[in-house]
C-alpha cells in the first residue's frame, strides 16, 4: 500500500471514528444525565461503561491516545460502582463528567477552528483578575492539547492553545495568560527553553508553568523546577488532578498580585498600579468619550503629627484617612497611595461637578473627624487633622502625563492658598 493509500485510509478510519463518537457521546452525556438525578439508576450507569470501554479500546487505534486512557479511568469507575450496590457519589459523577468533557473538546476541535472564543462557565469559582481565568496550553500535539484545553474549559477556565511551538513564546507574550501549560518534548522548541525565555521576560516572572511530562521521569521533573517551572503534571494525566493544580497555582498568583499592587499599610493601590490603571481606564475614556476625574490629596502638616505624637500615630492617620478616602468614592473608582502622606483617587465616569461634590464631602468629613491613635505613653488619643485636594478632569486629546500634571498642580493650589481646601484645576 502506498503512504498516500495509507494516510487516507486512516483518514476515513477517523471519520468513522468520529461519527460513532458523536452519536454516542449524545446517549452517554443523557445517561450522565439521568445518573446525577437518581444515583441509583443502573441502566444509566450500564449505558456509561459501555460508552467508555469501547472508546478505552478504540481510541489509541486513531492516534486518540490520552483519549483512551481517560475512557478507561472512566470505565474503571464504572466497573467499580456496579460491583458495588450503592448510590454514585458526586466524585465519580465530576469523573465521568471530566471523561465527557474530554470527549466533547475532541468532537469540537474536529469541527471547529481553534481560534473560536472560549466559553465561560457561570459556575466559575476562580478569578484571578476579574472574569475566569485564562490558561494557554503549548503542545505540538493537537490531540493532547485539544485534551487539555477541554478539561480546563470543562472546569470553567478561560483556555487556548497553541499547537506551534515556535511560536509558542510570541503567543505568550501577546496573550499574556494567567497560566501556561508546557508539554517538555516538542520539535524545534524544547518546553525547558521556552521556559527559561518566558523568565527571561521582565513582564513573565510571576507566570504560573506547568509542565507536562512523562510518568516517572524524574530527571525532567527536576530540570523542570531548575528552568523556573512551578509544578509538573505526569502524562497520562488525571484531569481532577490536572484542575487541582490549575487553581492552586492560580490562588497563589493572586495573592502574589494582590501584594505587589497594594501599600503595606493602607491596603490602598500603590503608584504603580495606579498609573497602570490610569492608563486603561483613560483609554476607555476616551473611546467611550466618559468624563474621568483625578484627585490629588495630602494631609496637612502631616509631619508635625510624627513629631508630635510619634510615628505610629502617623501611622495610624494615614490607614484611618486610606479608609475615609474609599469609603468616599464609588467601588469602581481607584483609590491609591501616592506617595508617604498623599493619596491619589480617580474617579471614572464621573463629572468635574460630582468630583467637586464627593472632594468637599470627604474634606469636610477629614476635618470635623476626630482620629483614634496610639498614644507614646500608651493612653488612648484622638487628633484632628485636614486634607488638601486638588482635582482635574480630563481634557479631549490630552496625555496621561498632563492630566496628572494638572492634578498635582491643582494640589500645589490647595497648599499654596492656605490648605484644607478643595482646588480645581482650569
Ligand atoms: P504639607 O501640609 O505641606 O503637606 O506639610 P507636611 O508636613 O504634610 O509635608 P512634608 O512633606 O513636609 O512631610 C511629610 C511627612 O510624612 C514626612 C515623612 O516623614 C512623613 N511620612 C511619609 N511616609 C510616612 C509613613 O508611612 N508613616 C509616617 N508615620 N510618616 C510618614
Ligand atoms: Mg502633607
Ligand atoms: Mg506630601
Amino acid at each position: 500500500m502506498s503512504l498516500d493509500a495509507a494516510g487516507d485510509q486512516a483518514f476515513e478510519l477517523k471519520l468513522i471514528f468520529m461519527r460513532e463518537l458523536g452519536s454516542g457521546y449524545a446517549a452517554a452525556k443523557a445517561a450522565h444525565e439521568t445518573l446525577s438525578r437518581d444515583g441509583k439508576d443502573r441502566a444509566a450507569l450500564q449505558a456509561l461503561r459501555e460508552f467508555f470501554h469501547k472508546l478505552a479500546g478504540t481510541a489509541a487505534n486513531v492516534d486518540l491516545v490520552l483519549l483512551g486512557r481517560l475512557a478507561a479511568a472512566c470505565e474503571t469507575t464504572a466497573d467499580g460502582l456496579l460491583e458495588q450496590d450503592g448510590e454514585v457519589q458526586w466524585r465519580a459523577l465530576q469523573v465521568f463528567s471530566d471523561g465527557l468533557a474530554g470527549v466533547a473538546s475532541v468532537l469540537e476541535g474536529s469541527s471547529r477552528p481553534s481560534t473560536e472564543a472560549p466559553r465561560a462557565q457561570p459556575d466559575m469559582p476562580l478569578a484571578v483578575s476579574g472574569g475566569a481565568a485564562r490558561v494557554l496550553v503549548v503542545d505540538d500535539d493537537p490531540f493532547s492539547a485539544r485534551l487539555v484545553d477541554g478539561v480546563l474549559r470543562a472546569a470553567g477556565f478561560e483556555s487556548s492553545f497553541c499547537c506551534e511551538p515556535d511560536k509558542a513564546f510570541n503567543t505568550i507574550v501577546a496573550e499574556n495568560p494567567d497560566l501556561v501549560i508546557l508539554d517538555v518534548l516538542m520539535p524545534k522548541v524544547d518546553g525547558f527553553r521556552l521556559c527559561q525565555r518566558v523568565r527571561a521576560h521582565p513582564g513573565l516572572q510571576l507566570m504560573p508553568i506547568i509542565f507536562v511530562t512523562r510518568r516517572g521521569d524524574v530527571e525532567q521533573r527536576v530540570r523542570g523546577l531548575q528552568v523556573g517551572g512551578n509544578d509538573y503534571v505526569a502524562k497520562p494525566f488525571e484531569p481532577q488532578e490536572l484542575v487541582a493544580r490549575v487553581r492552586s497555582h492560580l490562588q497563589r498568583l493572586s495573592e502574589l498580585r494582590e501584594l505587589a499592587i497594594r501599600d503595606g499599610l493602607t491596603r490602598c493601590y500603590n503608584q504603580k498600579y495606579f498609573k497602570g490603571r490610569l492608563e486603561v481606564e483613560l483609554g476607555r475614556a476616551r473611546r467611550y468619550r466618559t468624563g474621568t476625574v483625578i484627585g490629588m490629596l495630602d494631609v496637612d502638616h502631616f509631619k508635625r503629627i510624627n513629631d508630635g505624637y510619634g510615628h505610629p500615630a502617623g501611622d495610624a492617620v494615614l490607614s484611618h484617612m486610606a479608609s475615609l478616602i474609599t469609603a468616599s468614592v464609588r467601588s469602581s473608582d481607584v483609590v491609591a497611595r501616592y506617595g508617604g502622606e498623599e493619596f491619589a483617587f480617580l474617579l471614572v465616569d464621573a463629572t468635574l461637578e460630582e468630583a467637586t461634590v464627593i472632594a468637599q464631602r470627604l474634606r469636610e468629613f477629614v476635618a470635623r473627624h476626630r482620629f483614634e491613635v496610639p498614644a507614646l505613653n500608651g493612653e488612648p488619643l484622638s487628633l484632628n487633622c485636614s486634607v488638601s485636594i486638588g482635582l482635574a478632569a480630563l481634557k479631549p486629546d490630552e496625555t496621561t502625563q498632563a492630566f496628572l500634571q494638572r492634578a498635582d498642580g491643582a494640589l500645589y493650589e490647595a497648599k499654596n492658598t492656605g490648605r484644607n481646601r478643595v482646588w480645581v484645576a482650569p
